[in-house]
């Protein structure tokens, strides 16, 4: 499953990619930032950013969000299209997509769920097998968050 191609695009059509998922993993993020962009939670597969090949890049607006990332959508329909690491390191440039935009979602398996403490008591994802971080425990786990001012 490694190295597999998926195709996706927007709600409209006028942005698609195809991207090379270097595994079959995928997160949620439920942080107030990912919540307001994307109208619920992130879940995202996380995909280098030179994996994924776009058609209709001149669709795609984007928004620095905080000092270390910025988000995308398209301009035409709103769907929400990736969110990128910016600052410089490690993960910079490293892309979380939106498994809701990919033609076909199945067959992943959901192994993180970060920021935790910012999850609205409103809903929960079932099982318990999986990395469950709070903001803090991120911040302390991934050095490109220190000193961030969001995620
Ligand atoms: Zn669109
Ligand atoms: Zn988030």
């Amino acid at each position: 499953m490694a190295n597999e191609e998926r195709t996706g695009g927007c709600l409209c059509g006028a942005v698609r990619f195809k991207a090379r998922l270097t595994g079959t993993n995928f997160g949620v993020c439920h942080c107030a930032m990912c919540r307001k962009w994307t109208g619920s939670a992130l879940l995202g597969v996380t995909v280098p950013v030179d994996n994924v090949a776009w058609t209709g890049e001149d669709h795609i607006a984007r928004r620095q969000t905080s000092t270390w990332a910025e988000r995308a959508w398209c301009r035409d329909c709103g769907s929400g299209l990736f969110f990128r690491i910016t600052r410089p390191g490690p993960l910079c440039g490293t892309l979380e997509l939106p498994i809701g935009i990919l033609d076909d979602a199945d067959g992943l398996t959901l192994t993180n769920e970060i920021y935790i403490d910012e999850k609205p008591d409103s809903y929960a994802f079932a099982g318990e097998e999986r990395n469950i971080l709070t903001r803090a425990e991120c911040h302390a786990r991934f050095p490109v968050l220190a000193g961030a001012d969001g995620p």
